[in-house]
């Protein structure tokens, strides 16, 4: 079935990073899936991006005003990696409100994908590695707040480690968050998820499926989420710039199919999110295009 998508115009503000970072990946991908047949433009939604109110059920709240004013000091501005400037803002705050949507839609349709969103460096107070929100963590926070949902599982699979959203909602009950990341990537000091799995660089497909295999259904059934966020990043393919892992095309489909069969088959919505991949624009998009196939191969969920 093709999932619900979600795409905001601010999506396609220009962001001026060093390479490899890539900031029109979202208004690609979805070109790429229009053009493969995988978006259906009239399951197309639009999200409101996030306001203040929501911003503050994950970040402080001194921090949203700083970065809302355009005065975030030195320090934490470096720590980001990119310029802040109103592009960035509005990127952000749409992508926010996107993965919030993207729970939303999940909820009620079973699966529906963020085309940006994987914000998860980004800390409370600061900004970190091209991250200057946690859109996941708002995400969860926000469909809590509003009691839709009671226990979320954030699995992680972006090559990096999913730090900053581990140090948000480590205290929060009734949400787990995994990690499956490069032991030598971003960041070198790692926080504490409720499961880390570090992997050595160079690991392949069949260990990794391996190493997923082993929790995640079992994870699935123990826990019996409401709802799962899925950050998809692609940078553990073994072309990637910045990734250390060495998954193939195949192992990052079968990766992606793994996810939304074992999710679909415990009867768990699943909300996604693009994450990381750094490369050639064309490269890097296909591969976040993998998600969407093995999303249309899936019965209706
Ligand atoms: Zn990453």
């Amino acid at each position: 079935m093709l999932p619900r998508l979600i795409f905001h115009p601010d999506y396609r503000l220009a962001i001026h990073g060093p390479p490899p970072f890539l900031s029109d990946r979202s208004a690609a991908l979805l070109a790429l899936l229009e053009e493969r047949g995988l978006a259906d433009p009239a399951r197309l939604r639009r999200p409101r991006p996030a306001g203040d109110s929501w911003l503050a059920l994950a970040h402080d709240p001194a921090y949203v005003l700083a970065v809302r004013e355009g005065r975030l000091d030195a320090p934490r501005r470096r720590r980001l990696g990119l310029p802040l400037d109103d592009a960035l803002r509005h990127r952000a705050l749409a992508a926010v409100g996107g993965t919030v949507l993207a729970g939303r839609l999940a909820l009620e349709e079973g699966l529906a994908c963020n085309l940006a969103g994987g914000g998860h460096h980004a800390a409370a107070a600061s900004p970190a590695g091209f991250c200057l929100f946690n859109d996941v963590a708002v995400a969860v926070r926000v469909l809590r707040a509003e009691g839709l949902v009671a226990t979320v599982l954030v699995l992680d699979l972006d090559v990096h480690q999913g730090d900053g959203t581990a140090a948000i909602l480590g205290d929060d009950p009734g949400v787990v968050c995994v990690s499956l990341h490069c032991r030598t990537n971003y960041p070198s000091h790692k926080a504490r998820s409720s499961l880390d799995i570090a992997l050595e660089p160079g690991t392949g497909d069949r260990e990794y499926l391996a190493a997923l295999q082993r929790f995640l259904p079992s994870l699935l059934d123990r826990l019996r989420p409401g709802l799962l966020f899925y950050n998809a990043g692609v940078d553990p393919h073994r072309d990637d710039r910045l990734g250390r892992l060495a998954l193939t095309d195949r192992g990052l489909a079968e990766r992606d199919a793994l996810v939304l069969e074992s999710c679909r088959r415990a009867g768990v919505p699943v909300a996604t999110v693009t994450g990381g991949g750094y490369g050639p624009p064309e490269a890097v998009v296909a591969r976040h295009a993998l998600l969407f196939e093995a999303a249309a191969a899936l019965p209706a969920w």
